[in-house]
Formats: structure tokens, sequence, C-alpha cells
């Protein structure tokens, strides 16, 4: 049997020997497939770290947030942020996934000069979490094997000569959300981690920032022969921080491991990280299995009780999540399925969609405010390179120049200009309008003189259009609005131009 997906190779992968038949077309993986399963550590907006009450914020000066207990002094004592495990609830949650109610955090002894203790305190066989799903838009269910709670490490800095060792983020709370080995392509892979990212940004639990590093990826990869339940030797991919260079190491090591394979060689089980400069994956470190670590239960902290009537308050307490949002808006709003997906998407979008409707003149429909939110004003957002919440063009102007379409002060086409200069200004539309001389013209005098005017100057294209070269009406609305530089209400000019030609059809 043949695998029927043809994957596009990079250029940078030339030099495996897999790729020199047939580089063109691009490549199937003949009786192989790709078995990709994903590590996500999403890193939890909470005030202070996971054990300790120093601050968690960003940027500040190195080692600024730091006390005995995430330096590691010993005979110090840990005590849970009650917030960070608040947060992992609602993700469990938010994943449809069992919640265990007592669980046990664990020493994972390693050591790294950004390792203080010496060990980190994670959750290893009893975590709190176990058997979610995220299903994806093809319908394909993702299994999510377990979540755990753990602390972050501090980040060595690497100088010229030196290096540097900043704890500031050491004990920062992440969740680790593991999948099954479940996911089949690059594609597979980016969409499962936009859906994961997008849910802890509507939980407002985590900024999901990958540049950041607030929200982190490890992709395992091997490929299998098809129709066989064996799994083949894996290979863990680090140092993922865009959806792009998500698919683009994984797409890459699926060619060298299969590259390998056609030549009679074994794959090793290994950490790789990808080079986003070269496109290529390089071998870090052999793979630890879990028994290096040494595991076992914390003596500082007690199991981990959560109680149903915890669990339940949090779940009541939950907000929205974006596929309940996304069918909200399809059957409140009446909008396309796949508008309210493109706005679901992103919180701050469907925010500005929604404070829009609450904004404008109850007689603008909301498939209106969709039409121009997906296309003119997202224009404007991807102009200016700026994210929704610092765009000029607020849901106030936004919903007011809405208002002006629909009372006919201004026709839709001069809005698009008013909302150009909105989102360089940030000035109200109605001040634009009356600046510029923009309000539209409804007196019916004036188009019905125009009207005239255009008619007398072209008998030749009014007696084509009389003898049944209809397209021409656009010829003539053209002329009309050109006499008025495009200030007439086109509805009118439309009505008024047929009246008249049937007049002088008449005569
Ligand atoms: P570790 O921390 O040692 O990497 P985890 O259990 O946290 O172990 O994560 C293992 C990840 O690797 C999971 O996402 C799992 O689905 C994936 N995985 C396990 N075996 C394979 C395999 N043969 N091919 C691809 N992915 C695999
Ligand atoms: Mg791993
Ligand atoms: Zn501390």
């Amino acid at each position: 049997m043949e695998n029927k997906i043809y994957y596009k190779v990079p250029t940078n992968m030339n030099d495996l020997k897999t790729t020199n038949n047939n580089a063109e077309k691009g490549f199937n993986l003949g009786s192989y497939e790709p078995v990709i399963g994903l590590e996500v550590h999403c890193q939890l907006k909470t005030n202070t770290k996971l054990f300790c009450s120093c601050s968690v914020n960003f940027g500040d000066l190195p080692n600024a947030n730091t006390c005995p207990i995430c330096l590691g002094y010993p005979g110090v004592l840990p005590v849970i942020n009650k917030t960070a495990v608040d947060f992992a609830i609602m993700m469990a949650k938010a994943i449809e996934a069992e919640i265990r109610t007592t669980s046990v955090f664990s020493r994972k002894q390693y050591f790294y000069p950004d390792l203080p203790k010496g060990y980190q305190i994670t959750q290893y066989d009893l975590p709190y979490c176990e058997n979610g799903r995220i299903v994806l838009s093809s319908g394909k269910e993702i299994g999510i094997t377990r979540i755990h709670m753990e602390e972050d490490a501090g980040k060595s800095v690497h100088g010229d000569k030196r290096s540097f060792i900043d704890l500031n983020r050491a004990g920062t709370p992440l969740l680790e959300i593991v999948t099954d080995p479940v996911l089949s392509s690059p594609s597979e892979a980016s969409e499962y981690l936009k859906k994961i990212r997008l849910i802890a940004q509507y939980l407002e639990i985590s900024d999901g920032n990958l540049e950041e590093g607030s929200f982190r990826c490890d992709a395992n990869v091997s490929l299998k022969r098809i129709g066989s339940d064996q799994l083949g030797t894996r290979v863990e991919i680090k140092n993922l921080n865009s959806y792009r260079n998500i698919e683009k190491a994984i797409t890459y090591e699926i060619f060298r491991q299969k590259d390998l394979l056609d030549n009679g060689e074994k794959i090793v089980q290994e950490t790789v990280l990808y080079d986003p400069s070269s496109g290529k994956t390089q071998s870090m470190r052999g793979k630890e299995d879990s028994h290096d670590y040494r595991y076992f239960p914390d003596p500082d902290l007690k199991p981990l009780i959560l109680t149903e009537d915890r669990i339940e308050n949090i779940i009541s307490k939950m907000p929205e999540l974006p596929e309940a949002r996304k069918m909200r808006f399809i059957s409140d709003y009446k909008i396309a399925s796949d508008d309210a997906v493109a706005l679901t998407n992103d919180k701050a979008l469907a925010d500005f969609f929604e404070e829009s409707i609450g904004l404008a003149d109850k007689v603008v429909l909301p498939k209106t405010i969709a039409n121009w939110v997906l296309s003119d004003y997202l224009k404007e957002v991807h102009k200016h390179h700026l994210p929704i919440i610092n765009t000029r063009i607020t849901s106030k102007t936004f919903s007011e120049l809405l208002n002006l379409i629909s009372n006919d002060t201004i026709s839709g086409k001069i809005a698009k200009t008013v909302i150009e200069v909105m989102a360089e200004t940030g000035d109200s539309p109605k001040a634009i309008v009356e600046a510029k001389g923009l309000v539209q013209i409804i007196d019916k005098s004036a188009i019905a003189e125009a009207i005239d005017k255009v008619l007398d100057e072209n008998p030749n294209q009014l007696e084509q259009y009389l003898s049944g070269k209809e397209k021409l009406l656009g010829f003539f609305v053209g002329q009309v609005m050109k006499l008025s530089k495009g200030k007439f209400n086109p509805g009118l000019v439309n009505e008024t131009l047929k009246v008249h030609i049937n007049e002088r059809s008449k005569k």
C-alpha cells in the first residue's frame, strides 16, 4: 500500500539521498506513515511562582525575582500556588479530561546550572489530569495522555566569553500537556497547537506566546509501516518557536528518518534541536529514559487534593471556550460558519466584533458588521502591523462608521476611505467625514439634474442601452457618480436613472 500524502520537499533536503530522485514533484513516504506526539509547556499567567511568592513578571532585572525557595536553599518549604491549581483545573475541563482528586508532586533529578535545587518539582506517575481530547477540523480526535503541573527552570544567558544565570524564571508555573502518539502530519500538529493555545487564551490562563517562550513545544517524530501497530523509534525535537518552524522541523525530521530507513540504517532515540537558519535538525543529546531521573514523591509537599466542590466551583466560573463561542455566533448572529471560525480564532477579534454589535444602531445587522470586521477592518489591522488591542480603530469609532453607512450619511465606498483615515489618525468617522466634506448627497433634485445631463451628453450609449445593451446602465451610474465626486447615494442614482431612461424611451 502506498501512502498517498505528497509532501512539498524543502530545498534544504537536497543532501538527503531520498530526495534525489523526484524533488520537483514532492515526496510520498512509500510504505511509511509519520507518527507524531507533542509535549506543550504552557506558562500560567499567575502573579507569583508555583511554590513561593516571588513575582513572575517578564523583563525585570536578572535575579531580582528570587528567594530562598526558588534559589533552592536547603531547609525551606515550598507552598503550592492556589491560582495555578485553579488554572490547571480549567485546562483539564476544557479538554474534557479526567481530574485525579489526589495527585502527587515528585522530584525529577538532574544537574544543570540553571536548576539550583538539582531537581525540578513536577508530577510523574500520579498527574492531576489524564485522558483528554481535542477534535481537529477534520473531525479527527487527538487524545491527550496527560497534563501535569510543574515548575520552570531558570535561564542560561550565553555571552561572548562568559555565561550568566538568570533565575527569575525558576519556579514559574507550567502545565505540560502531552498528546498520545496519534498526529500524522505536520499540519495536524500545528492545528492541534493552535487549538490548545486558543483555549489557553480564552481561559486567560496563559499569554500563549510562542516567540516569548510562554508557550513551548517539543515534537516527537517517528515513522511506522502503514497498517502496523508497531511504533518506530522516536526522535524528540526541541527549540520550536513558531508554527512555521514546527511544520518545517517535523517535515525535515520525517524525511531524515525515511532516508535512514531506506538505507537500512537504524533510528537512534535522541533529542535534536531545530536550527531555523539551516532548516535542519541536529543531534543535541541521547534521550534519557525516565528511570535516569530517579523520580520520587517530594517529601516537602503533601499530595494535592482536589475536592468535588472546588472543581465544580472553578468550572462554574469558567469563561466561554472558542468552540462554544463559534456556535453561539452562528445561532445568535446568523453569520456563516466560516465567518464565525475566522472571528473566534482570535479572542481579541471576537471581542471587537461583539462590542461593535453592542454599540452599533440596532438596524445594523450583525452579518454586516461581521463582513466589515473581516474585510476592511482586518485589512487595516494587517497594514499597520499592530495587535488588535493597539489598533487605532476602536469598537466605538468602528460602530459609528457602520451607523453612518446605515443612515445614508456616507456610502459604503466612501466608508472604505474613511476607515483608512481612522486607522492612521484614530479620529472619529464623523470628524473625518466633516473635515473632508464626504457627506453623501441624497438630494433628489440634484441627482435628477446630473442624470439628465449625462443622458443628454451620451445619446449613442442611450440608444444602445434601449436596444438591449443593458450592461450600459453601469456606465451611466459611473458617469453620474463621477459628476458628484462619489458623493451621491448610489442606490438613489440607480433607481432614478431607470425611471428617467424609462421616461425617455416613451418619447
Ligand atoms: P518524555 O518526557 O520522555 O519525552 P513524555 O511521556 O512526556 O516523555 O512524552 C512522550 C511524547 O512522545 C508523547 O507526546 C508521546 O505521544 C510521544 N511518543 C511516544 N512514542 C512515540 C513514537 N514512537 N513516535 C512518536 N511519538 C511518540
Ligand atoms: Mg519529552
Ligand atoms: Zn522565590
